[in-house]
């Protein structure tokens, strides 16, 4: 089966960036969202994303374009019934990412395959949601799509072998990198890097360090180009939080409990540079430190 029209669910830093890398490789796309207001904010932010990286250089602006063309934007799920493939990367829930999936299968095709973009949910109990659990596998983009080479490619118990070729090679036309991992929480790259997200945290709470210290403490000091608080920034705060508890009730171990800091910024509605505040402040020219 080759893939042409691909569906994306949730139109947030994640699903806008796999918009703009498919449409720039040609696919047709739907990206759909909640509502549309919600459609509209994800339709600006791809289009900002763009318009950065054709001031950049990175992109040229006719390729643009083009790929514009290509993307339409709905909140309505009879806008998938035409897609070979759907992508599902709405908000790190598990009820919201099941209901989905029961309002998705029955206006798609026999044929078409879907996936997940989860940072950690099961894809197997994700799978079991759908009436076609063959067809179904993860397909863990990094963020930003765009620059991020590696996508993890998850199998479900029931995720059957074309399914999965198939979406290798889809993830070999987008010009990424595919790694197998196994269908356990949280995966490969969250399973190591979320519990020293939360381990900062913690620093942060227990008072060894200030924001500012413990992100260059950890750039200086281990060469990662982003401090864990800024990268925790990043991601979202409310899904390092839900990463953090999909590890704590999978694997039944103390040592990947939240940090307290952590549940409390998600509470406040602090989800980091999406919402202009986390651990650093984003309403100015330059990220200012909270603590
Ligand atoms: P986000 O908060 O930026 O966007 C989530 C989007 O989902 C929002 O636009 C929201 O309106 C939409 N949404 C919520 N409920 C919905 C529903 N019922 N139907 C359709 N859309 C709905 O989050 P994000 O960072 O883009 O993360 C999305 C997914 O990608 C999550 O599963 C997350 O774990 C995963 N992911 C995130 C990162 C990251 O670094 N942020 C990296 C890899 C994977």
């Amino acid at each position: 089966m080759e893939i042409k029209t691909i569906g994306v669910i949730g139109s947030g830093q994640m699903g806008a960036g796999i918009a703009q890398v498919c449409s720039l490789k040609g696919f047709a796309i739907t990206v759909f969202d909640v509502n549309k207001d919600a459609v509209e904010t994800g339709r600006i932010r791809l289009e900002k994303n763009m318009a950065r990286d054709v001031e950049k250089g990175r992109l040229a602006a006719l390729d643009r374009d083009n790929a514009l063309t290509r993307i339409s934007w709905t909140s309505d799920y009879e806008s998938f019934a035409n897609c070979d493939f759907v992508i599902e990367a709405a908000t790190e829930d598990e009820d919201v990412k099941k209901s989905i999936l029961r309002e998705l299968c029955p206006v798609i095709q026999k044929h078409t395959l879907i996936a997940s973009n989860t940072s950690s949910i099961s894809i197997t109990r994700l799978a079991a949601q759908t009436d076609r659990p063959g067809q179904f596998c993860g397909m863990h983009f990094m963020n930003p799509v765009p620059r991020m080479q590696l996508v993890e490619l998850i199998r479900g118990i029931a995720t059957d072998e074309p399914t999965y070729q198939i979406v290798r090679e889809l993830t070999e036309k987008l010009g990424k990198t595919a790694v197998n991992a196994e269908d356990f929480p949280a995966f490969i790259v969250n399973r190591i890097l979320l519990p020293m997200i939360n381990e900062a945290v913690y620093t942060l709470y227990e008072g060894v360090g200030s924001v500012s210290a413990i992100d260059t403490a950890m750039k200086l000091g281990t060469n990662h180009p982003m401090g864990p608080l800024e990268l925790a920034d990043f991601i979202g705060l409310d899904t390092c939080l839900a990463v953090m508890h999909v590890l704590h009730e999978g694997l039944a171990d103390t040592k990947y409990r939240p940090c307290p800091l952590l549940v409390k910024y998600v509470e406040a509605g602090w989800l980091g540079k999406k919402t202009s505040r986390g651990f650093y402040d984003y309403t100015g020219e330059e990220p200012v430190p909270t603590r």
